[in-house]
């Protein structure tokens, strides 16, 4: 589903992104960790077609992200993404912020829209908050509205930078279930996180990312295990 090659991205003189090689495919979970600063939500941003890059390739679903990031929303559709803040709209309903891009991005009549976004409302188990506004909801539910609302324009890749991090302890089980979720329904899904947990819970692949470079992409058991790298060791021993 996605296929990146030579990625090399740099702000000015400072190389954020240094050559990068990496494969999701379809139904996997990928998720990458590292160190702050380390270009984890640069690259996110590069597959989503935010971010201009200057090398390399980033073909999603067969379609190739252009370098300058300049994106019809139909290819920016096709990659979910969940943020660490909601940017939910706050004058909208939880319905309409579910409804609002389907009928411009997949031309959806207001009826099969609605229809659509009832059904993950459902799937994050806030069907009944349709009518709410986002100031009326915890930031967990919130969080759960901003992936129904990306599921709503069918992505077939659903990216997450940090989704659970500007949670209070309590909210970030009930987004992670939401997650693990997805991920038994087959989704594929990239998910920048430190949550080890969930790592171990569902990741096919750990990518664990230094100074702009994959520095390491393994298996969580290989990731968790006793021989894993220093670097790695090191590294679960500071978020843990
Ligand atoms: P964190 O764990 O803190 O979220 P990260 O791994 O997601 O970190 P990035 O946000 O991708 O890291 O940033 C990688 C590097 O790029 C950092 O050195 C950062 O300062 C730099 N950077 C990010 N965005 C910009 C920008 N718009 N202009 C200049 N430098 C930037
Ligand atoms: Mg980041």
């Amino acid at each position: 589903v996605v296929a990146i090659r030579g990625l090399s991205k740099h702000f000015g003189a400072l190389q954020v992104l240094k050559d990068i090689d990496l494969d999701v495919q379809a139904s996997q979970r990928i998720v990458i960790c590292g160190p702050s600063g380390s270009g984890k939500s640069t690259l996110a941003r590069c597959i989503n077609g935010l971010e201009p890059y200057q090398a390399g390739e980033v073909v999603v679903n067969g379609i190739r992200i252009s370098p300058e990031a300049a994106h019809a929303d139909l290819v920016r559709a096709n990659v979910g993404m969940v943020f660490q803040q909601f940017n939910l709209f706050p004058h909208l309903t939880v319905l309409d912020n579910c409804t609002l891009a389907q009928t411009w991005v997949r031309r959806r009549s207001k009826a099969d829209a609605k229809a659509v976004a009832l059904g993950h409302l459902e799937r994050v188990r806030l069907a009944g908050k349709a009518d709410a506004y986002p100031a009326q909801l915890s930031g967990g539910q919130q969080q759960r509205v901003a992936i129904a609302r990306a599921l709503c324009l069918d992505p077939s890749v659903m990216l997450f930078d940090e989704a659970t991090s500007a949670l209070d302890p309590e909210m970030v089980k009930e987004v992670l279930e939401t997650m693990i979720a997805l991920a038994r329904d087959g989704m594929t899904m990239v998910c920048i996180t430190h949550e080890m947990g969930f790592a171990r819970a569902v990741a096919d692949k750990v990518v664990f990312m230094e100074s702009g470079s994959i520095a390491e992409n393994s298996t969580p058991d290989e990731f968790f295990g006793k021989g894993s790298s220093p670097r790695i060791r090191n590294f679960l021993r500071q978020i843990v």
